[in-house]
């Protein structure tokens, strides 16, 4: 037996369904993108090989930052076909519907998250192409 949504109706889960495909194409494309400069950058004949090796980890940074947002992004899609999306993984409360419409890739409850962000620091994902990491300490990105 799958445990019925407590908030959230068939309507909602479509809604954030629709939300989280076209994050999941963006992130897919901005991975490509990266990737595709990375590449550009290591061919780039002329330029000083420290520059290069500069523009590079900052490519590698990125693609790192991309994909791991892309992967929390496919969980929670994952979650939503098994019938656990808007439920916090850590204690199964439901995820406050606030926190939910603007990060709705998020797997736990503003609690847990308070808790938990010391070791899980990059939530926010950017708007409009732009992608914004909060790294609380150092690059760490979990894979
Ligand atoms: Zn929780």
């Amino acid at each position: 037996m799958t445990q019925p949504p407590a908030k959230l109706g068939e309507s909602d889960l479509q809604i954030y369904r629709t939300l989280l495909l076209n994050k999941k194409a963006e992130l897919q494309v901005a991975l490509e993108t990266s990737s595709l400069r990375l590449a550009e950058t290591r061919e780039k004949a002329g330029a000083r090989p420290d520059q290069i090796l500069q523009e590079a980890s900052v490519s590698v940074l990125m693609n790192r930052v991309l994909f791991g947002q892309l992967r929390q992004v496919a969980e929670a899609l994952d979650r939503l076909e098994a019938g656990d999306y808007g439920y916090c993984v850590t204690c199964g409360d439901p995820i406050e519907a606030k926190r939910l419409q603007s990060v709705f890739w998020t797997q736990y409850c503003l609690v847990c998250r308070e808790k938990e962000s010391s070791s899980h620091s990059m939530e926010k994902i950017g708007v409009g192409g732009v992608v914004y990491a909060h790294h609380s300490q150092g690059a760490t990105v979990r894979m």
